[in-house]
């Protein structure tokens, strides 16, 4: 039937720096948080990227 040899999805997601934070990441999290612009209400971690975190929320700018 089908042709189409590719899977759905090739799982490239980043994972979340607050379970890489349960993992001891640390050097991991430091990459994804160089420049923050969300953290983590939950973890109270930073992120550059909201999709890293649990339950993000925006960092008030300067
Ligand atoms: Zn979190």
């Amino acid at each position: 039937m089908s042709s189409k040899g590719h899977g759905p999805q090739p799982a490239a997601q980043k994972e979340k720096i607050c379970k890489l934070k349960k993992d001891g990441k640390l050097e991991e999290i430091a990459k994804l948080s160089m420049r923050p612009i969300v953290y983590c209400s939950k973890c109270r971690l930073e992120a550059d990227n909201p999709s890293v975190l649990c339950n993000p929320r925006a960092l008030k700018q300067k």
